[in-house]
C-alpha cells in the first residue's frame, strides 16, 4: 500500500497533456487553454455613452441651464457631430461620443423642450462616459495557457473577434463496471442483485471534467470475457473499471489485466474509502508482437522511462462501493484527465468551513468524510461507510482527515467541494 500523496505524484508523472487544437467557441466551454491569448481590440474600442441621455460640453452645462439639441446619435454608426458650449446631441447607450463632448447627461435628469432641453442637474466632466480602453488595453492577456474557458470568457474571447480558442485534447473514456450481482436499471431485479449504479455514476463525473464517454459495459466477474471487455476499453484513451481490484477470489480485474500485458503500476492506496485502488497501463493494440519495439524501448527513446505513451491506455480500477468509486476517482481520474486536457490547476475548489462536530482518524489511511458544506459551516451526512451512496446524495464537500488528525467543532477546516 502507497500513500495518497505517492499515488497522485506517481499518476502525474506519468500522464502528459495531449496535442492542443482550434476549438470553435460556441464549443470551447469547460476545456483548458493550450496557450496564451491575447486581446486584439481594446475594450471599449471607442469612447461611447453609458446611458441613453444627452452629450454635451460640461463646464457649459448648470442646474437649470437650456440646451440646443442639434442632432442624434444612435449606437452602430458614427455621425460624426460636433457638439460645442451651449448645445446637446441626443445619444443612446453604446453610441460614440460625439467630438466636443465629454459628459453625458442621463435623460431622467433633463427636461426636453422641443429641439432643446434644460439640465435638471450638475454635470461633471466624463460623466457616463466609457472610456476606450477603460476595461482591456489592446494586446492584454484575456486567457492564460491552462485557464478553464469559462461562460464570461467565451464572451470575452468573441468581444475580441476570436472564433476559435486554442484548447488542449480531448480525452476519450471507456467504462466497465464489474460484478455478477449486477442489473441494469430498468430490468427486473432478483434478491441478491443490485443495480449497476456505478456506470452512471461514473459517465457523470466524466462529462463533468468534459472527458467524452465512448462506451459503458457490464461485464461479469469471469476472466475471458473480462478481456474481451478490456480489448474494446483500451481503444480509448482511458479505461476506468469498476469493482474486481479487491482481493476476493471474484476480484479478478488485475488477473485480466496481465493477461493482456498491462503494467500495473499502483494497487492499494492508504485512502479511505478506496483503498483497493489500481493505476496501470496497457497497449491500446494489446500485447505486441515480438519482433517491434517494446512499450519499454519506445518509451526510453521518446517520452522516457516512466511515461505513457499516446499508444497506451491508462487503465483506472476504482473499487465497487460506490462512495469509494466517487472519491478516488476525483482524487486520482479526475486530476490525470485535467492534466491530459491541458489544465493547471488539478485541484477540487477548497473553501474554509466551520466544523459542527468533532472528528478523529484512528485508521492508517488518509479519510475523506462527506459532508454538507452550507453558510460556511461543514456537518458530516450520513453513514460514513463505502457502500452509503444515500449519505454520498446528499453531501456537497469532502473533508480529508490525515492519519491520526483529530479535529474539534468549531475549528476552521479546508473543505473540498464536489458539487
Ligand atoms: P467489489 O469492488 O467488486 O468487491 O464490490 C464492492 C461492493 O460494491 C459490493 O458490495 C458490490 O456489490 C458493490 N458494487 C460493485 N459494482 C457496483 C456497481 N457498478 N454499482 C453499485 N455497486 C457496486
Ligand atoms: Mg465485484
Amino acid at each position: 500500500m502507497i500513500s495518497e500523496e505517492e499515488a497522485r505524484r506517481k499518476i502525474l508523472e506519468m500522464v502528459h497533456p495531449l496535442p492542443a487544437r482550434q476549438l470553435s467557441i460556441s464549443k470551447s466551454l469547460d476545456f483548458f487553454a493550450a496557450e496564451d491569448h491575447f486581446g486584439r481590440l481594446p475594450l471599449p474600442n471607442f469612447d461611447n455613452s453609458a446611458m441613453d441621455g444627452y452629450a454635451v460640453v460640461a463646464n457649459s452645462c448648470k442646474k437649470g441651464q437650456r440646451l440646443r439639441v442639434i442632432g442624434e446619435q444612435p449606437a452602430g454608426f458614427d455621425r460624426k457631430l460636433r457638439v460645442s458650449s451651449g448645445e446637446a446631441v441626443r445619444i443612446f447607450t453604446g453610441a460614440t461620443m460625439p467630438a466636443g463632448a465629454d459628459a453625458v447627461v442621463m435623460q431622467e435628469d433633463v427636461t426636453r423642450d422641443s429641439d432643446e432641453i434644460v439640465i435638471n442637474t450638475d454635470v461633471e466632466a466624463g460623466e457616463f462616459i466609457r472610456q476606450r480602453g477603460c476595461d482591456l488595453a489592446e494586446g492584454q492577456r484575456i486567457l492564460a495557457k491552462g485557464e478553464r474557458i469559462r461562460a464570461a470568457t467565451s464572451a470575452l474571447l468573441a468581444s475580441q473577434g476570436f472564433t476559435e480558442a486554442t484548447v488542449g485534447g480531448e480525452v476519450n473514456a471507456a467504462i466497465i463496471s464489474t460484478g455478477d450481482e449486477l442489473v441494469k436499471p430498468g430490468k427486473k431485479i432478483k434478491v441478491g442483485q443490485i443495480y449497476d449504479s456505478n456506470s452512471p455514476l461514473l459517465g457523470a463525473l466524466l462529462q463533468r471534467c468534459r472527458a467524452i464517454v465512448k462506451s459503458v459495459e457490464h461485464c461479469r466477474d469471469e476472466r475471458e470475457s473480462l478481456i474481451e471487455a478490456m480489448k474494446r476499453g483500451i481503444k480509448s484513451r482511458i479505461l476506468i473499471i469498476s469493482g474486481g481490484v479487491s482481493v476476493g477470489e471474484h476480484d479478478l480485474v488485475k488477473a485480466a489485466l496481465r493477461d493482456l500485458g498491462a503494467q500495473i503500476d499502483i494497487w492499494r492506496v492508504a485512502i479511505k474509502p478506496g483503498k483497493p485502488f489500481l493505476f496501470g497501463h496497457v497497449e491500446k493494440s494489446g500485447p505486441s508482437p515480438q519482433s517491434s519495439p517494446s512499450a519499454r524501448e519506445r518509451r526510453t527513446r521518446s517520452a522516457g522511462e516512466g511515461s505513457v505513451l499516446a499508444s497506451e491506455c491508462l487503465v483506472f480500477g476504482v473499487p465497487g462501493n460506490p462512495v469509494s468509486a466517487f472519491v478516488t476517482f476525483l482524487q486520482f481520474v479526475r486530476p490525470a484527465i485535467l492534466k491530459m486536457m491541458g489544465a493547471t490547476d488539478l485541484d477540487l475548489l477548497q473553501m474554509p468551513a466551520k466544523l459542527t462536530v468533532d472528528l478523529t482518524n484512528d485508521s492508517d489511511r488518509a479519510h475523506y468524510i462527506r459532508g454538507k458544506l452550507e453558510h460556511g459551516r461543514f456537518t458530516p451526512v450520513g453513514r460514513q461507510e463505502s457502500h452509503a451512496l444515500f449519505g454520498l446524495s446528499q453531501s456537497n464537500a469532502l473533508l480529508r482527515l490525515g492519519i491520526g488528525q483529530s479535529l474539534k467543532a468549531d475549528e476552521i477546516v479546508e473543505v473540498q467541494i464536489c458539487d
